[in-house]
């Protein structure tokens, strides 16, 4: 168990399975409750009216999602574009894209040795 600072407030604390200093991590418990109590009566909302109706930050709503402490169909801005989601961390446009340039960069990698073995033939010819 080492010391750290909170990311939240900046205080040093000691090193927990929570990452955030007792005060903070109280404070995110309350916040997850009202987000929960909100969410039983709403169901479907965005980050937006959540944060409009409970206070809560957006940071701290993103991270209650992500981490499976609040569940419901919640929409939250895409990591990339902004766009609303309400799974993973990227909209379907911007992980398709980061595919794409995935395989792209795979498609250069198998064509390089290709070409050069190509250009070899020709060269003979
Ligand atoms: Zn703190
Ligand atoms: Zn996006």
């Amino acid at each position: 168990m080492g010391l750290d600072n909170c990311p939240e407030c900046g205080k040093v604390y000691v090193e927990n399975v929570a990452r955030l200093c007792p005060e903070c991590y109280r404070r995110q418990e309350d916040d997850a409750e009202k987000v929960m109590e909100y969410l039983r009566d709403t169901r479907k909302a965005t980050m937006e009216e959540i944060h409009q109706a409970t206070g809560v930050k957006h940071k701290i709503i993103l991270r209650l999602l992500r981490s499976g402490r609040i569940m419901g169909d919640v929409s939250y801005p895409c990591d990339s574009c902004g766009a609303l989601i309400s799974e993973g961390r990227l909209c379907n446009k911007c992980s398709k894209n980061i595919l794409d340039q995935i395989k792209t960069e795979e498609r250069h990698q198998e064509h390089e040795p290709d070409v050069k073995i190509r250009s070899r033939m020709y060269g003979r010819d």
